[in-house]
């Protein structure tokens, strides 16, 4: 059994994503005395990049955007700067028709012909109508569309893609997820552009720009990871099995590197693995109705199906979503569209998402027959010849998507209640809160708790992003 030297440290972090880096890298360069603990062989959780001779790949494209200047200036610090901007361009495949994404009204009201543009319009106006007199708040995705969209616009656009993601009804997916992803969208302005004598042209752009690094988003967790390491440790390949607790305090952690158990302990713990299964890692167990609570949090998983093609380059797209049933993945993104140097000279990649629940058919599919049938229905799709396909690799990922069931606020409150009672346990990122975080935030929440380890928080030295007033 190794410990850590029997010597405490000053934090241990549970996770090296890019909350639990964020976190590493504050306290690292605050001075403080870490340890960070990672089950995978690689650190940046989601938002890893995969290498596969000379193929690079994200788990599912990721667009690095913030509006925090602080995170901002890490990021483009810990990656010296080397960063290119993209413009975004996605499309969604509707009926045999793609269309503008994020949602365009205007594209879809002119797109689906007069009568179901005449029926939108119609079923928005009554919906307002609606509205006014009534009082009763939206709890399901469903509600909150059809109240603000009309049942049509619900049916084309949104039902089939959320239920694909989250694989339950619309009826059973909480408000909160597409409230926050369609924030300013108004289609009483959207109806009004369409049908000014502008005939649209005046529509605000949907494009939008963000920030990628050349060799993949994982740049960011490796460079995060190479500062950490300057000071301290970041162990790779131990999962923690155990978080002893007593009163109201996290003791030790226990961790299985291989066959060696490695304990550790300092006054603070940083947890950014999954919310749920830190609580079922507590000894003694937690109350049962906490258990319970934690058991209810669910988590969405996802494979990726990545197929490398013999051409230079497929689409022009950022992302493509296929919310349709018949097609087995819900989105792809080719990544030499974000970075050429994702690929060798003259190939290319598609990568594609399968949402899913461990353990079930997706989940438990032969790589093979996973790579086949992608690769046929790119083939159907007409984007590829199979006989362009190269070669292929499938990743799975556990935990992808906190999963937002109408009743998971009181289940996480639960859970929330219960961990706050502990004085040196802090939660951080998307999984550790259960929060349906971009990368931005998951940064944001781990520089948050190191300054709670270390408070006041010297101020770090970072350059200015030359966005900066
Ligand atoms: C398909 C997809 C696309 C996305 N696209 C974007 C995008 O375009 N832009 C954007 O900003 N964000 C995007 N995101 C969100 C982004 O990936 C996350 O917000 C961010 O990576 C979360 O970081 P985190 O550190 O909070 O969590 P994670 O990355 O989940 O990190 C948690 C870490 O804990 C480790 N861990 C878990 N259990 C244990 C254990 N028992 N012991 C030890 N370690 C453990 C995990 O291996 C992992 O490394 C996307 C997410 C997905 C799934």
């Amino acid at each position: 059994m190794a410990s850590e030297n029997g010597k405490a440290k000053d934090a241990v972090i549970l996770g090296a994503g890019l909350a639990g880096l964020s976190a590493g890298w504050a306290l690292s360069r605050a001075g403080a005395d870490i340890i960070t603990l990672e089950k995978d062989k690689q650190v940046g959780g989601l938002a890893r990049t995969v290498e596969d001779q000379g193929f690079r790949f994200d788990l599912g494209g990721h667009r690095f955007f913030t509006e925090n200047e602080r995170v901002e200036r890490l990021v483009r610090d810990v990656l010296d700067d080397e960063i290119l901007e993209v413009v975004r361009s996605s499309k969604i495949l509707l009926q045999g028709r793609y269309f503008d994404y994020p949602l365009n009204v205007q594209n879809a009201l002119l797109g689906f012909g007069p009568v179901t543009a005449a029926r939108i319009i119609l079923e928005y106006a009554a919906e307002r109508l609606k509205d006014r007199f009534s009082e009763a708040e939206s709890v399901s995705l469903e509600d909150w569309v059809v109240r603000h969209f009309g049942r049509t616009l619900f049916s084309i656009f949104f039902k089939d893609y959320s239920e694909k993601v989250w694989g339950i009804g619309c009826d059973r997916i909480a408000r909160e997820w597409i409230e926050q992803r369609i924030q300013n969208l108004s289609l009483g302005r959207a109806v009004r552009e369409t049908f000014s004598r502008s005939g649209g042209k005046a529509a605000r752009t949907l494009t939008r720009r963000f920030l990628y690094p050349p060799l993949g988003i994982g740049k960011i967790a490796e460079g995060l990871k190479a500062d950490i390491e300057k000071r301290n440790p970041i162990i790779t390949g131990a999962r923690i099995v155990r978080l002893h607790r007593r009163g109201a305090r996290i003791e030790k952690v226990t961790a299985r590197c291989g066959d060696e158990t490695r304990e550790t302990w300092g006054p603070d713990v940083i947890s950014s693995i999954p919310l749920n299964a830190l609580v079922r890692l507590l000894s003694p167990k937690a109350p049962d109705s906490v258990l319970d609570a934690a058991d209810r949090l669910r988590y969405r998983d996802l494979v990726i199906v990545a197929v490398m093609i013999d051409r230079e380059r497929v689409t022009d797209e950022t992302w493509i979503y296929f919310p349709g049933k018949e097609i087995p993945f819900g989105r792809l993104h080719e990544p030499t569209n974000w970075s050429a140097r994702m690929a060798p000279p003259g190939k290319t990649l598609l990568v594609t998402e399968r949402f899913c629940f461990r353990g079930d058919e997706t989940w438990s599919a032969d790589d093979a027959d996973l790579a086949e049938s992608t690769a046929t229905c790119l083939a159907d799709l007409g984007l590829i010849d199979k006989d362009e396909v190269i070669r292929h690799a499938v990743i799975r990922i556990p935990n992808a998507y906190p999963l937002f069931e109408v009743d998971y606020r009181e289940h996480q409150e639960t859970v929330s209640a219960y961990l706050e009672t502990f004085d040196n346990l802090h939660l951080a990122g998307r999984g550790g809160l259960f929060r349906y975080y971009n990368m931005d935030q998951a940064m944001e929440s781990g520089l948050a708790v190191a300054g709670k380890v270390i408070n006041p928080m010297p101020a770090l030295d970072l350059p200015s992003t030359g966005t900066d007033p």
